[in-house]
């Protein structure tokens, strides 16, 4: 910690956190302009880095190993794949009404015996039912029955039906994996909570293909390494916990299930699911569709249906959390003192460097840019010659910047930099020729 730094507070409310969203380029309401639609979102300029980083983050602790492989299915499938997978009959959520004020509540969220949540009315809520959180639309230009198709409400079924292309194209042994990063959607009926539970939202899902009977053990396996991926993210594992699904409330393809669970303002609540899926899916479109898809294992000439672990993490909520985790406010009250930073892991961060002339004047603009288009060539760097130097500082500390680079008139002289670290606020002098080098160093991961 730097000595300027004498107090530190979390994120109090997500009201503060959606703000500085706003404010600063990360997120933004959809259609704003038309007053917005339901729990729709726009990543600006610095939330798509963000996310684009994250999404990195795990391809790469995914794909970089021998036993996984990519993906990218599309989002529009055969309808039968979601009569196979069971979601035609049982995605969905039970679903009460106020006759009151006409709000509608997912039942589990919810006590029944009490008065309507949002109105207070007694006895005005209606019996649970059903509600299927598919969304349907029509593809090619006769809308009936036939034409009708769903937007996929999660990932993995692509990763399913393509199985054996993967495996026999791939040469795979199992076990394997397969990795995706792509779009879901869900008509949930209580969205909310910023970008915490939206209709339309990034999963980023592996599918490992095990042979029956050893599923525990590689699901612990994952368990671990998932557990690890996001405290290597920089989230801290105090603010994380597991949560295991009670056997009676495990979805219908799970016969195991834990999720990791994060802090967040309005509470605990899941970022990510490790499940043990058995052979339900590959059983469910061989059934269907009548098309073998079993794997056949050389060395033994055995022929079997593997059993799946998945790993099922949301990007954009895990970007809620990694955002909930990095706000931090130091020195609240002290006028001069006061910052608000963003602690991300560097790795994260959607600016790496700003670049800032002390002045506006054409010396030291000429260095300045000229270090900042050679950073470029390798990391997202920022220029910033507005207002007191103390101001920009406070600006990139609010983006999460990890390193401001200071060009002043004695680097006109000693050809040397000042470069200021976020969180412990330390300055270094730095020769200009070395700073390339001195970032290379700093972001190793
Ligand atoms: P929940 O109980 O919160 O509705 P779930 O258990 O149905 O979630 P899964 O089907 O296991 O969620 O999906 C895996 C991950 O996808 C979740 O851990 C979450 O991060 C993300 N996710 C699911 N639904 C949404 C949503 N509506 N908005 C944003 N992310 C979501």
């Amino acid at each position: 910690m730097g000595e300027h730094i004498v107090s530190e507070t979390n994120l109090k409310s997500m009201s503060e956190l959606v703000s500085l969203c706003k404010r600063r380029g990360f997120v933004f309401q959809s259609s704003e302009v038309y007053g917005g639609i339901g729990s729709c979102w726009d990543y600006g300029p610095l939330g798509v880095e963000l996310k684009n980083n994250l999404k990195q983050s795990w391809w790469k602790s995914m794909t970089l190993r021998d036993d996984v492989v990519g993906l990218d299915a599309s989002i529009l499938m055969h309808p039968l794949v979601w009569k196979a997978s069971g979601h035609v009959d049982t995605f969905s959520d039970p679903l009460v009404d106020c006759k009151n004020c006409k709000q509608r509540f997912r039942a589990d969220h919810i006590d029944l015996k009490k008065p309507c949540p949002n109105c207070g009315t007694r006895d005005s809520l209606t019996e649970p039912r059903e509600f299927n959180l598919m969304f349907k639309t029509q593809m090619g230009p006769v809308e009936d029955a036939s034409s009708m198709v769903y937007l996929r409400p999660e990932t993995a079924q692509g990763i399913f039906v393509n199985f054996l292309n993967v495996q026999t194209t791939m040469r795979k042994k199992i076990p394997f994996g397969i990795a995706q990063i792509g779009k879901a959607f869900r008509n949930e009926i209580t969205p909310g909570n910023f970008i915490f539970r939206t209709r339309e939202f990034e999963q980023m899902e592996m599918q490992y293909f095990v042979a029956p009977g050893t599923q525990r053990d590689f699901f612990n396996m994952w368990q671990e390494l998932r557990w690890n991926w996001h405290v290597s993210n920089g989230m801290r594992s105090e603010k994380m916990k597991w949560f295991q699904h009670p056997e009676d409330k495990l979805a219908h393809y799970a016969d195991l299930a834990f999720d990791v669970y994060y802090e967040f303002p309005m509470g605990w609540d899941e970022i990510e699911g490790i499940h043990s899926r058995t052979d339900f899916d590959l059983k469910g479109h061989q059934e269907l569709s009548g098309k073998k898809l079993e794997y056949v294992d050389q060395a033994t000439n055995q022929k079997y249906l593997p059993y799946v672990v998945e790993t099922s993490v949301g990007c954009d909520r895990t970007l809620l959390a990694l955002m909930c985790d990095a706000y931090r406010t130091e020195n609240e009250g002290d006028k001069e003192n006061e910052r608000v930073v963003l602690k991300f892991h560097p790795k994260l961060a959607p600016i790496k460097a700003a670049i800032l002339p002390l002045m506006k004047k054409p010396e030291l603009e000429e260095v300045a840019s000229k270090l900042h288009k050679d950073l470029q060539e390798n990391y997202k760097t920022d220029y910033d010659v507005t207002a007191s130097i103390g101001k920009r500082y406070r600006r990139q500390d609010e983006i999460g910047t990890p390193y401001c680079i200071t060009i002043d008139y004695d680097t006109l002289q000693d050809q040397a930099v000042t470069i200021r670290e976020r969180d412990s606020m330390t300055q270094e002098r730095i020769a200009l020729a070395n700073v390339k080098k001195y970032l290379m160093e700093k972001f190793k991961f």
